[in-house]
C-alpha cells in the first residue's frame, strides 16, 4: 500500500482553521501502489475533506493517515510537525478542478510549475526553465509555453498545466479531486487518457474523487462510495457497476446517463427521496435510512458497519438479501 487512510470513529477535519468544521466518521482505507483508487459521492459528502486531510491542508482530531514513504517505511503523516511533513509534500500532489482558479494569473507558466522546485531546492535555478519546458511535452504542451500566462490557454490546456505541476516534484501519490469536472466532454476524454498515459509512464498511484461515476468507471481500478462523511461500499469498479451492494450506489448507478443506445440499462432510474443529511448532523441508525427504499427498524437504530459481504465491503445491515441492479458500460455491449 502507498497510504492508508484510517478514522474508526467521528473524526472532525478542520478544527482550529477558519473553515468550517465538518465531521468524517470510519472512513479507512488503503490506497495500492499503482492504481486509480476512485471516491464518489454527491457533494458535501466528506471526499474533497478526506483529501485535504492526507495532504495536511485539513487537521485530523482523530485516526491516522499512513504513508509509505520511498525506503518502505509507513509514516503516520498526521503525528509529523508541520516542519517535518515537508519532507513528504513532493511526494503527495494535487490537481484541483478549477484551473482557471488553481493557477495564479499573474504568474507565467515556468514560475506556476517551476515554484515547487525553487521553493523546496530540488533544482538549481538554471535548470528549472529545462525542466517545466520538459514537463510541458510530457503532458502534450509545447515547450515554448513556459513563458506564456495562464489567460493564453484554453481550459484543457491549464489543466494539462496543472498536471505539470503536480508531476514537478516526480511524486508518487496524485489526488485528482474533480479534476476533469470543468471541461468539455471531449476534452475530458483527451485529458484522462493523457493521465492513464502519465499513470503508466511513472509509475504513479491516483486517488481520483469525482461526483461524477461515468468519470470514475472510465479510470478507476477501484471505487470507495461515500455517504455524507462515511464509506458505504468499496468495490472494484468492474464489480461495482455490474453489481452495487449498497442502496445508495445503486441510485447512484441508476441515475448515469447510457452513453450509447448499445449499452442497455438494466433497471430503472431509482429516485431518492429527500436531501444529503448533514455529515455534522446525521440521522441516527445507517445514515441513508430517510431515503433507503428497504430500511427497517433496525436500520434506524443501528449503525452498520463496513464489513465483507461475499468478498466485497459494505457497511448495510441487509446486504445479503438485496439483489440490487447494476448497469452495463464498458466494452460489452449487449
Ligand atoms: Fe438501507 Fe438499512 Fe442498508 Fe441503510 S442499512 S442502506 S437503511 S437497508
Ligand atoms: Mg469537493
Amino acid at each position: 500500500d502507498v497510504a492508508k487512510v484510517f478514522a474508526p470513529r467521528t473524526t472532525f477535519f478542520g478544527r482550529g482553521k477558519s473553515r468550517p468544521v465538518r465531521a468524517v466518521d470510519g472512513v479507512s482505507f488503503d490506497i495500492r501502489a499503482g492504481e486509480t483508487l476512485g471516491v464518489v459521492g454527491e457533494s458535501g459528502c466528506g471526499k474533497s475533506t478526506v483529501t485535504r486531510c492526507i495532504l495536511g491542508i485539513h487537521e485530523v482530531s482523530s485516526g491516522t493517515i499512513r504513508y509509505r514513504d520511498r525506503d518502505g517505511r509507513m509514516i503516520d503523516l498526521t503525528a509529523l510537525s508541520e516542519h517535518e511533513r515537508l519532507a513528504y509534500c513532493t511526494d503527495l500532489r494535487i490537481v484541483f478542478q478549477d484551473p482557471q482558479a488553481s493557477l495564479n494569473p499573474r504568474l507565467p507558466v515556468i514560475d506556476i510549475v517551476g515554484e515547487v522546485l525553487k521553493v523546496n531546492h530540488l533544482l538549481p535555478r538554471s535548470e528549472i526553465e529545462g525542466r517545466v519546458r520538459e514537463l510541458l511535452q510530457r503532458v502534450g504542451l509545447r515547450p515554448e509555453y513556459a513563458r506564456r500566462y495562464p489567460h493564453a490557454f484554453s481550459g484543457g490546456e491549464r489543466q494539462r498545466v496543472g498536471i505539470a505541476r503536480a508531476l514537478a516534484t516526480n511524486p508518487r501519490l496524485v489526488i485528482l479531486d474533480e479534476a476533469v469536472s470543468a471541461l468539455d466532454v471531449s476534452v475530458r476524454a483527451q485529458t484522462l487518457n493523457l493521465l492513464k498515459d502519465l499513470q503508466q509512464e511513472f509509475g504513479l498511484t491516483y486517488l481520483f474523487v469525482s461526483h461524477d461515476l461515468s468519470v470514475i468507471e472510465y479510470i478507476c481500478d477501484r471505487v470507495v462510495v461515500m455517504y455524507v462523511g462515511q464509506i458505504v461500499e468499496i468495490a472494484n469498479a468492474a464489480d461495482l457497476f455490474a453489481r452495487p451492494m449498497h442502496p445508495y450506489t445503486e441510485a447512484l448507478l441508476s441515475a448515469l446517463p447510457v452513453p450509447d443506445p448499445a449499452f442497455k440499462r438494466r433497471g430503472r432510474r431509482i429516485h431518492l427521496p429527500g436531501e444529503v443529511a448533514d455529515p455534522a448532523n446525521r440521522p441516527a441508525g445507517c445514515s441513508f435510512h430517510p431515503r433507503c427504499r428497504f430500511a427497517t427498524e433496525r436500520c434506524k437504530a443501528e449503525t452498520p458497519a463496513l464489513r465483507s459481504v461475499a468478498g466485497r465491503t459494505v457497511a448495510c445491515h441487509h446486504a445479503e438479501d438485496l439483489a440490487l441492479q447494476g448497469v452495463n458500460m464498458g466494452s460489452s455491449p449487449e
